[in-house]
Parts: structure tokens; sequence; C-alpha cells
């Protein structure tokens, strides 16, 4: 049940269907809000619907966001038309699409995002759709409010609160059937063709190219990388997790992005791995349910997570205790973009999130520390490093983005010794990537993977 919030006051309706207005959680299985939906219908003796609006300016989304989406959800068109359940994608935006379809419900289900746009597009749905409108929680394990109720001070804060939650949320989630034949109803929306038409049009940007056979979208891509993930790499996740050269990562960030996995899910197959060892499933779930569910509540917390002013008051002072101090290097936006600095593992980092749209996590601490050392004031770092994680990450524009640019700054952490630029926070040396990984290695990686991206 704390899954599941009423966003209006407003009675289920005599319509023609139940809705699900798919936005956030972008696939066929392991979605609470599709499994409401589904047993709404069956309760009303009603079909069931699924709507998406495809809009061309969703916020900072460019070629390469669109087309691993594009390619997850033509796989969720299929499998729910397996269930009997249609996926009606009309062009507009998400609300829009939402309240066309919303007009003949009963009711409409919703999935939950916690973003600004996310948020104001489920307000206006409840607002002016003629029916209740429900909202469901699937794409984190423990709900936000649940696990606390207020903005928390670090991980280790958020840790016992999680924990002491985990049994009742980490439960499996088998498929409810549909009951009433739902898929010839006349609702329009785009054919296959259509779809993939669109998907061609939004992948012909000018700004930033697919990553192609890289990493290929939809829920049987992730299927197959927790495959690999569980059968092999998981052994070595505790100990890789500062070794960039290394592969042992899941890869799971782009697609727990874009809802084509379930962190329910996700969680529930690495804890039962249990022919790997516990200490790298410990530290796989650290990761998974403590850091990402600590940035679920940093943006649903802190409205401005997204602003410097979202920094914690000891961080703002001592970087403007340091603003004046000199910067040597430094680089204007333009210059770190192009991945030329002085620092070839630098350079290696920015040219990999460009090439592939991924970084291994313990880069991505090196290069937005950088960014902070090497940029005019911090604000302008603040600012750079948040418009490149969006722009090239696959799984960029997530509220770990911002918890984690903000990380960069202080968010999350504690006062270091105070040094020259950084003030009191946290720094990154060249040396420590020297003496903790083989650093070489990793930038050897990195140029051939460029240069098969540029094959
Ligand atoms: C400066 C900086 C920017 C980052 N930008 C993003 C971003 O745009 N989007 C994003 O999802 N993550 C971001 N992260 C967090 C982390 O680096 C990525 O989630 C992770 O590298 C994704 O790769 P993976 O799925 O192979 O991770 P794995 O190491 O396999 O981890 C498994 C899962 O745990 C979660 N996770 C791991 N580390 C973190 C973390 N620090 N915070 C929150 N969740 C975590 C992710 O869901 C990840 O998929 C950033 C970290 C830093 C330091």
């Amino acid at each position: 049940m704390e899954r599941i919030q009423r966003l209006n006051e407003k009675d289920t309706v005599a319509g023609e269907y139940v809705l699900y207005w798919m936005q956030q959680s972008q696939r066929a299985q392991y979605n609470h809000a599709l499994e409401l939906a589904i047993e709404q219908a069956n309760a009303l003796g009603q079909p069931c619907v699924v709507a998406f609006g495809l809009m061309p300016d969703y916020p900072e989304a460019n070629a390469r966001h669109y087309a691993f989406m594009l390619e997850g959800l033509e796989e969720t068109r299929d499998v729910l038309a397996e269930r009997g359940i249609p996926w009606i994608a009309r062009h507009g935006s998400p609300p829009r699409v939402a309240l066309e379809l919303g007009g003949r419900a009963s009711l409409i289900v919703c999935d939950r995002g916690y973003l600004r746009h996310q948020v104001a597009w489920r307000q206006e749905v409840a607002r002016e759709a003629p029916c209740r409108v429900v909202q469901v929680e699937s794409d984190v394990v423990v709900p936000v409010e649940t696990a606390s109720d207020k903005a928390e001070y670090a991980a280790r804060t958020l840790r016992p609160k999680l924990w002491r939650h985990l049994e009742a949320f980490l439960k499996d989630l088998p498929p409810t059937p549909l009951l009433r034949e739902s898929l010839n109803l006349p609702l329009g929306g785009m054919d296959r063709a259509e779809l993939r038409g669109a998907a061609t049009r939004l992948q012909q940007g000018p700004d930033v190219a697919p990553v192609g056979s890289r990493f290929r979208g939809g829920a049987r891509a992730a299927e197959d990388r927790l495959r690999e993930l569980l059968q092999d790499k998981l052994s070595r996740y505790a100990d890789h997790r500062n070794q960039p050269q290394t592969d042992d990562v899941s890869y799971m960030g782009m697609y727990l992005h874009f809802g084509q996995i379930s962190p329910v899910y996700l969680a529930l197959q690495v804890m039962g791995a249990t022919h790997q060892p516990a200490k790298d499933r410990d530290a796989f779930l650290e990761e998974l349910l403590v850091r990402r569910e600590l940035a679920m509540n940093f943006v649903h917390y802190r409205p401005d997570y997204d602003s410097y002013a979202c920094l914690p008051a000891w961080a703002q002072a001592t970087l403007a205790d340091h603003e004046d101090d000199p910067r040597s290097p430094l680089y204007t936006p333009q210059e770190l973009e192009s991945g030329q600095t002085h620092d070839i593992y630098w350079n290696a980092a920015m040219n990999e999130m460009k090439a592939r749209g991924y970084m291994h996590n313990s880069m991505r601490m090196y290069w937005g520390k950088k960014i902070l050392e090497w940029s005019r004031t911090p604000r302008e770092a603040f600012q750079t490093a948040l418009t490149l994680n969006n722009k090239y990450f696959l799984d960029g524009r997530d509220p770990s983005s911002y918890a984690n640019v903000a990380w960069v700054f202080g968010l999350h952490d504690r006062p270091w010794k105070e040094r020259p630029v950084y003030g009191k926070v946290r720094c990154m040396m060249a040396s420590g990537l020297e003496r903790k990984c083989d650093i070489r290695a990793y930038v050897r990686k990195v140029q051939e993977l460029v240069q098969q991206a540029g094959r």
C-alpha cells in the first residue's frame, strides 16, 4: 500500500477502460503501476490500456537518449501485446497524451518520477483528468517517504532506515493476467512503422550521436547484462569498485534510468546469487539500494536539486572562501568538453563519456573533482559538470546525476583537510589513481573504445 498514492479526490467513473499512463517505468514486467492497472481493470470488468506520450523536446534529451529509449519501448510494446495489453503511443507531451486517452478512462494509474517536470506532469493530469488518478511507485525499492521524511545528511543516515524496510518491499511481483480483451480497442496511436519513423527523426539531431550496438536499450539487453553480472562479474565487484581499467560493473544505471529494469527485481536477483561471495553481493546492494535511493531522497526533498544552492552550507562557505585562489591550469567549459586538457587520465574519461555514454564510477569522481579544480569558479564548475553529465551519459538526467554532481561539491560528504581551490571539500589527485588502479590500462582501454566507435 505504501507504493500507492491517490493524486486527486475524484472518483472512479463509468469509463471504457483503465488507463496506465506509462512515463518513468518503461517496462512490461515487474512494473507495480502496470500490475495495479490490470488488477483494477479486472475488478471493474474492463479492458486495460497503456498510454505513452512521445515528445521531441523532452528536457535535455538528445539523439543518444532517444535511440536507447525507443529501442526499449519497441520491445515493451511487443511484450505488452503478448500479455493482451495495447500500448498506445502518440505524439505529444506525456500529460497531454495521458489526458487525451484518460478522457475515456474509468481510472488513470501512473508511475512515479522524482524530477521537477515529472512531478508537475502528474499534478497536471491529476488536476485535469475527469476521473481518479493513482500514482504507483515502482522505480525504487523502499518508497521515498516510507524510508525517511526528510533530506538525509549522508548514506550513513539513510542506510539503517532503508534496511529496516527492505524485507517488506523486496517482494516478488508475479504478472496478473488481464481478463478482458483489450487489443482491438480503436484508440489509434503510432503503429510500428510510425514509431520507427519517429525514432529515426529523433535520432538525427546534430548534437550527440547514439551509441549504437555498444549499449542496446530494452529489457532484454538489461537481462543479458544482468546474467553476465550474476554468472561472472559479481564475484569481482567489491575488489574492482575502484578499478576503471576492468569491466566488472553491471551497466544497470542506464536501464534503471529509463525504467527498463526494476530495482526490486535486480536486488532480488543479486541477493539470490548465493553462489557469489557475500561481500560482492553486499557491495553491489550498497550501491543499488543505499546510494541510488539516497539520490531519490535528495531530489524529492530538495526542489533546488539542480542548482548550486542545494549544496550544504559548509561546502558553499568553504568554496566561497577559496573562490579567488589562483587556478592553474584553468579551462573553459568548451575546452573541457573537447577532452584536450594536460591530464591524459581526465581526457580518457571525457572521451569515454563522449564515445560510449558511460564511465566507471571511480573515474566519474575524478572527472567531476577536476572540473571543480580547473574551472573559473565553483558555480561555473557545477554547471559544466551537470551539463556534460546530462548531455553524454546514457544514465544522465537522473536523480543520481544531480546527487552525484552535487557530491563532487560536498553533498552527502563531510569537511576534509583544507587546501587551495577545494577548501574543505574532498579532493582527488592523479597520483591517487596511479597508486590505486592501473590507470594507464584504463587510458589504453578508452583509446581502443574510441577507435572502435570511429570505425
Ligand atoms: C560525478 C558523478 C556523476 C554521476 N552521474 C550519474 C548519472 O548521471 N546517472 C547515474 O545513474 N549515476 C551517476 N553516477 C553514479 C554512478 O557512477 C553510476 O550510477 C554508475 O557508475 C553506473 O554504472 P553501473 O550501472 O555499471 O554501476 P554499478 O557499479 O554496476 O552499480 C550498480 C548500480 O548501483 C547504483 N549506483 C552505483 N553507484 C552509485 C552512486 N554513486 N549513486 C547512485 N547510484 C549508484 C546505480 O543504479 C548502478 O546501476 C555519478 C557518479 C559521479 C561521481
